[in-house]
């Protein structure tokens, strides 16, 4: 099975921390062309059965002015060609406005979107319950699936997830 997949969520939730844990292979795109293309590819994750190509999507955020609403365009029309959207949060934590708007622009996508609680190593797993409510009545989430990018704990788990997906 081979698929793309795109990781999206505010900034130090630990996407790139995830991404450096499961990639075996770093792409380094050197060519200007492929720097302006919407998607641009981060790692891709292979196994025996697998090829999961991760995607680095400009940043969704509040527009703040005519580049940032262009800039939110882009990422939301590079969403459209995804198999997957890994939204990634921090277990534990509510909804905060830019989790919000976010979650907003996912509704527009067709892909499945895994909600992804990261940094589970710092919490009590009971301290999730009243996050995961609040996250179900804003989006039905094709799956949630919390982790810890640091110390790897469910991220076989999210991939075997993922892996229906494709
Ligand atoms: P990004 O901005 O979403 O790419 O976030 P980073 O990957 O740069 O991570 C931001 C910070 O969170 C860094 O200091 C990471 O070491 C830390 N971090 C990321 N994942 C985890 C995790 O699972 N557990 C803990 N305790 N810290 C994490
Ligand atoms: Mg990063």
């Amino acid at each position: 099975k081979s698929g793309f997949v795109a990781i999206v969520g505010r900034p130090n939730v630990g996407k790139s921390t995830f991404m450096n844990r499961i990639i075996k292979e770093q792409i380094a795109i050197t060519s200007p062309k492929a720097q302006t293309t919407r998607n641009k590819i981060q790692g891709i994750y292979t196994d025996n059965e697998r090829q999961i190509i991760f995607l680095d999507t400009p940043g969704i955020h509040k527009p703040h002015n005519d580049l940032d609403q262009y800039m939110d365009k882009a990422a939301i029309s590079a969403l459209k060609e995804v198999d997957a959207v890994l939204f990634m949060t921090e277990a534990g934590e509510q909804a905060g406005p830019g989790d919000k708007f976010i979650i907003e622009e996912l509704k527009k996508v067709k892909a499945p979107v895994f909600l992804i609680l990261n940094k589970i190593d710092l919490i009590n797993p009971d301290e999730m319950a009243p996050q995961i409510d609040e996250y179900k009545d804003l989006m039905d989430f094709a799956e949630i699936i919390p982790i810890s990018a640091t110390n790897g704990n469910n991220v076989e788990d999210l991939i075997d997830s993922l892996t229906k997906a494709l």
